[in-house]
């Protein structure tokens, strides 16, 4: 079969790779349908996560048909059409016990990452009894993909963990597919307003369409808008969707005194911690993996149409165009590209190196 291959850091190829076979009783092999590109994938290429070793399927997020079971699956069969969660959870570990999946002592963020992924035509998916979610036929592809990660990611990571709660203000600094995921999610919670920051006017247009009140570029001294807006007090909830060590500095100053500070960017360097500020106000910062505990909730939020994410879509391309696919994603600015998605095409696909 075809896959994406990381080569190292900057280096990827769509290239032949043996099939994926079962290795172990709860596994399912899936054919991919639909798989999306996502922020995490770009931060594995530029080096930031360094256990994914070069050789490595790339891809975390796929709806696909199931062809082969297992022993130990017995409530899917081949033919089923399912959601792949980007965590795979053993069920059984202590972390598991508590719902905890991304911590799992077996499991955790697998596919793409420790093991081989889903960019790929077909993928091993472990644990799939507990990973897997299989949809209901009038549910697209494309939108049933976004709850693999970037929903219960924005949900659980950002949202819950931020506790955001009725009449909060929300800061969202970053507005890539998870940034906005974020402002479609904490909607669900009555927050008095949403405040977006992001340099890319084109991002700020779709946050406001998410629904964003008030959108600030990074140097239109963000700190004056929110206090603002705020009584002078500073954000309730700040929600750092980028991960740099910049806009957690940022996040450090938006917030205001007893606030939350929920961390969902992946950090490939140290940040800084102004403790001596920080230590006197009370403050609650979090990080997180996502648990995709929320993931059944989500779907049918998606499912009956009360959270409305396709907007998030911008890009398709198939399995063959899945250079240009990373290329869109990887320069938002000029493309515009939030959620991009590939599909299997009719055609082959051509092998041999792509460039970034
Ligand atoms: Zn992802
Ligand atoms: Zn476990």
């Amino acid at each position: 079969m075809k896959a994406l291959v990381y080569e190292g850091p900057g280096k990827q190829a769509w290239t032949s790779v043996p099939d994926p076979g079962i290795a172990d009783p709860r596994d399912v092999i899936i054919q991919v349908t639909t798989a999306a590109i996502c922020g995490t994938d770009l931060h594995i290429l530029a080096g930031d996560v360094p256990e994914v070793d070069p050789g490595r399927v790339l891809g975390h997020e796929a709806v696909g048909i199931v062809v082969e079971t297992g022993s130990d699956i017995d409530d899917l069969v081949p033919g089923d059409r399912v959601l792949v969660s980007c965590i795979s959870g053993c069920g059984r570990c202590a972390y598991c016990r508590k719902a905890r999946y991304g911590q799992c002592r077996r499991g955790g963020w697998l596919l793409g990452h420790m093991i081989d992924g889903v960019q790929a035509e077909f993928a091993r998916v472990p644990f799939a009894d507990l990973s897997v979610h299989r949809l209901p036929s009038h549910l697209s592809d494309e939108l049933a993909v976004l709850l693999a990660d970037v929903l219960p990611t924005a949900y659980e990571v950002g949202v819950l963990n931020g506790n955001v709660r009725p009449a909060d203000t929300v800061v969202v600094v970053g507005c890539g597919p998870i940034g906005l995921a974020v402002i479609l999610t904490a909607r669900l919670l009555s927050p008095a307003r949403i405040i977006a920051i992001d340099q890319a006017e084109p991002r700020l247009e779709a946050a406001k369409r998410a629904g964003a009140e008030i959108t600030i570029k990074p140097d239109e001294d963000p700190l004056e808008v929110v206090r603002a807006v705020t009584d002078g007090l500073g954000a309730d909830v700040v929600i750092e969707a980028v991960g740099a060590p910049e806009t957690f500095e940022l996040c450090t100053r938006l917030v205001r005194p007893c606030g939350r500070l929920s961390v969902i960017g992946v950090h490939g360097k140290p940040a800084p911690l102004h403790l001596e500020d920080l230590w006197s106000r009370d403050v609650t910062i979090t990080t997180g993996l996502v648990d995709t505990y929320s993931t059944p909730t989500l779907l049918q939020l998606v499912d009956e149409g009360r959270l409305d994410v396709g907007g998030l879509i911008t890009h398709r391309f198939t399995f063959a165009g899945i250079g240009d696919a990373y290329r869109s994603f990887a320069d938002p600015v000029s493309s515009g590209a939030l959620k991009v998605m590939l599909t299997r095409g009719g055609g082959a696909a051509p092998g041999g190196e792509l460039d970034r």
